[in-house]
């Protein structure tokens, strides 16, 4: 699998063509950002970690039944995916009060919800990614209501996933970010990433935070935090 032209470069990911046109190449980076990409720094091994991260919970979720962008781990740093057109919306399923739950709402960290809550961003950086409902979603033409109904299962779908596949290592699963995209052929798919940059993880003994609130927060321990999730879940 070749890497071809450049397609874009995010905060933490470039994305090239590949031989295929309907195969793309994403190379994650060691940058990081954060508070609307006013804080920037760099992450020393990050990169690699995300894509492996990544991939293991990718593999994970399409076995148990949700369709995913994921094709193949090309290297450290590079994996081949599916080409989607991405549903401009930041997907976000709370388990427990953090961030911008907690700051917006004026409630504290850490209250712990008897079901999860699922809220949507609209992904556009000129207006910082306003919270938006389905009406909204709808009216700017962002997904169908078909296509939000399946997203919202799918969402609530990958929380149960991911909540059992982090307590087997002692992981408690607050908060997560996740993105859907389209095919050439319109199946909806798991796209983006699944990493300490987009999920929020206490450790579920200390409540040690083990994700990038660590880099936001300036609470040092950053690559430590990444390290160790990597072991936890890749034994290595
Ligand atoms: N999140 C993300 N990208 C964003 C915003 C949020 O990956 O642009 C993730 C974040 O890591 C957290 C969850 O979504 O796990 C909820 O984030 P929140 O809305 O509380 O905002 P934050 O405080 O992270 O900016």
């Amino acid at each position: 699998m070749n890497k071809r032209d450049q397609l874009y470069e995010g905060k933490a990911k470039r994305v090239y063509e590949s031989d295929d046109p309907e195969i793309l190449i994403v190379s994650y980076k060691d940058d990081a950002t954060a508070f609307d990409g006013k804080k920037k720094g760099t992450i020393k091994g990050k990169g690699a970690i995300n894509n492996r991260m990544t991939n293991h919970f990718m593999k994970i979720i399409e076995n148990q039944g949700v369709p995913t962008h994921f094709l193949e781990e090309l290297n450290d740093r590079e994996t081949a995916v599916k080409r989607v057109r991405i549903v401009p919306l930041e997907v976000i399923v709370r388990n427990i009060s953090a961030g911008h739950f907690a700051s917006r709402y004026g409630v504290e960290e850490g209250l712990v919800f008897d079901e999860p809550v699922v809220e949507y961003s609209y992904k556009n950086d000129e207006l910082h990614d306003p919270l938006i409902n389905d009406d909204h979603a709808v009216a700017l033409k962002l997904a169908s209501r078909e296509e939000l109904a399946l997203i919202r299962a799918y969402a609530l779908k990958i929380n149960e996933i991911l909540k059992a596949a982090l307590l087997e290592v002692g992981v408690t699963l607050v908060d997560f970010k996740l993105e859907f995209g389209k095919t050439s052929d319109g199946t909806l798919v798991l796209a983006d990433e699944i990493s300490p940059d987009t999920c929020r993880f206490w450790d579920r003994e200390t409540g040690e935070k083990l994700d990038k609130d660590r880099f936001r927060r300036d609470l040092g321990g950053v690559e430590d935090a990444y390290l160790e999730m990597r072991l936890r879940l890749l034994g290595e």
